[in-house]
């Protein structure tokens, strides 16, 4: 539905489409955990596509067989009406007729989900088969692990049967309208735009965008994607072309302007008066957390953020090189108790705490001083010394053109420290960790799990050193 060109690449080009990133695959690998361990609201199905796999007509003819044979519940039964397959999660009769689930490894459930159930049930009860109930199982935020975990407690279900049945005219014109699509004699012409985003970020973007000038228009920093696209159509293509108006968000105006000079920005004065604030020895901390959709640990709920590693550098005034500290948890426990008091020992003293975005650091170490009250005031004592070394790129006192109107660690470390980079590690972001951590506990390889945590800790380590060097460049931009 998003975009003809994305179905027809989809269906005739599987080539074009981008390389998954890890992050994406850690929550499709996420979404199905989930699925298989939300059977258990129904146990004792049998799953029609096992041994076929989902796209074969096997699963199909399996899943009527079970239907004719008596099954009472059938995992990921196989569908086919007008030419559309579809796979439902769960189904479970019910006298007569059946009831239809579909399970979302999330918290709430979106538009997206409530079409694409809607579509299954067009499909379900055009075979024929009566469905009594369809509705979206998701995960509840509310439910708090006590022990070994509750089932019934951790899912919701949100029926979306009324929805689905006000759809069934509309879909049938998507169906319509998607085999014109497909029928196509060659790849559709679609131009690039805020649809590639919404409601997805497409994956064939590395094939439609690669005649787009880098940077783009589209890198336009705090822009809509609306408003880049009316450029971009209007034949704007680089932030350069821009015509800069009071309208436009600062970020973007010091992007077009540092763009146009190719010299950074320096707003001395402020920068000045905020590095006059830093002073004495510093730490340059860096606080990395996961969030199991599937809470592991006694007191903790879904995708409740667990803090399992940080990196901490220390800069003594007077001395070159910074000393560093680090902590990482043993992955399969909880992480907590050890992650408090190992960074208190570290933090011990009276050093102002730099943090790249304290936004995450600080919810991090208030919910460690809610959650162990027994810490709280010491934990307290860190958070009223912590500082925001994002501060004069988010309040625009520092702009390099080759930040290209991003104000993040991964953005701005290049650009005023192009010999540091994270492009050389085997982990480059937050999101890569987090899923290389959540996973590290079902590593049985000792030196495979030794080298993800080496990979681990080296991610961390130049999180915190890149912020001592960008330091040290707004300190002489500051003189
Ligand atoms: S990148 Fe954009 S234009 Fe290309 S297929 Fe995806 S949504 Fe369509």
């Amino acid at each position: 539905m998003q975009c003809s060109k994305a179905l027809f690449l989809y269906r005739y080009y599987p080539q074009y489409r981008d390389p998954l990133p890890p992050s994406r695959q850690a929550a499709l690998n996420r979404g199905h955990d989930v699925g298989v361990l939300a059977r258990q609201l129904y146990p004792g199905g049998t799953d029609a596509t096992l041994g076929s796999g989902p796209r074969s007509a096997e699963a199909v003819e399996r899943t009527k067989q079970l239907i004719t044979s008596g099954a009472e519940v059938i995992y990921e039964a196989a569908f086919v009406y007008q030419d559309v397959l579809v796979l439902a999660d769960i189904l479970v009769r019910n006298g007569e007729a059946w009831e239809v689930y579909e399970v979302k490894s999330s918290l709430r459930t979106s538009l997206s989900n409530q079409q694409d159930a809607a579509l299954q049930y067009y499909v379900i009860a055009g075979t024929g088969l009566a469905v009594s109930e369809l509705a979206l199982i998701h995960i509840n935020g509310s439910y708090v692990r006590n022990g070994v975990l509750n089932i019934q407690q951790l899912f919701k279900k949100s029926s979306v049967l009324a929805y689905a049945q006000s759809q069934f005219s509309n879909i049938a014109a998507r169906i319509e309208e998607q085999k014109q699509w497909l029928n196509a004699p060659q790849i559709p012409e679609v131009k690039v735009g805020a649809r590639c985003f919404i409601p997805y970020s497409c994956d064939y973007m590395g094939h439609c965008w690669k005649h787009l000038p880098q940077p783009s228009v589209f890198d336009l920093a705090g822009m809509s994607r609306a408003d880049q696209e009316v450029l971009y159509a209007g034949g704007i293509h680089t932030p350069e072309q821009v015509p800069v108006s009071d309208e436009m968000p600062p970020l973007a105006r010091l992007q077009i302007a540092t763009r146009k000079s190719g010299k950074p920005f320096v707003n001395r004065e402020a920068l000045r008066k905020y590095m006059a604030t830093l002073s004495g020895d510093l730490d340059f901390i860096d606080i990395e957390n996961f969030q199991p959709a599937v809470p592991r640990f006694s007191g903790t709920r879904p995708f409740m953020a667990l803090p399992f590693a940080y990196s901490l550098h220390r800069r003594r005034q007077g001395e070159a090189e910074p000393v560093h500290l680090s902590f990482l948890a043993e992955p399969g426990e909880d992480p907590r108790t050890e992650f408090i008091v190992q960074f208190l020992a570290h933090t011990a003293g009276e050093n102002l705490i730099l943090a790249y975005d304290i936004s995450a650091e600080r919810y991090s170490l208030q919910q460690l001083a809610l959650q162990f009250p027994e810490y709280a005031a010491e934990i307290k004592q860190r958070l009223d010394r912590l500082r925001d070394l994002m501060q004069p790129f988010a309040e625009g006192w520092y702009h390099d053109p080759a930040q290209n109107g991003s104000i993040s660690l991964k953005n701005v470390l290049p650009a005023l420290v192009p010999e540091l980079s994270h492009a050389a590690l085997v982990i480059k972001n937050g999101s890569h960790a987090m899923a290389v951590y959540d996973q590290l506990h079902l590593e049985t390889d000792m030196f495979a799990r030794e080298e993800r945590k080496d990979e681990l800790r080296e991610y961390c380590r130049l999180d915190t050193l890149a912020m001592v060097r960008i330091f040290e460049v707004l300190e002489k931009a500051a003189m």
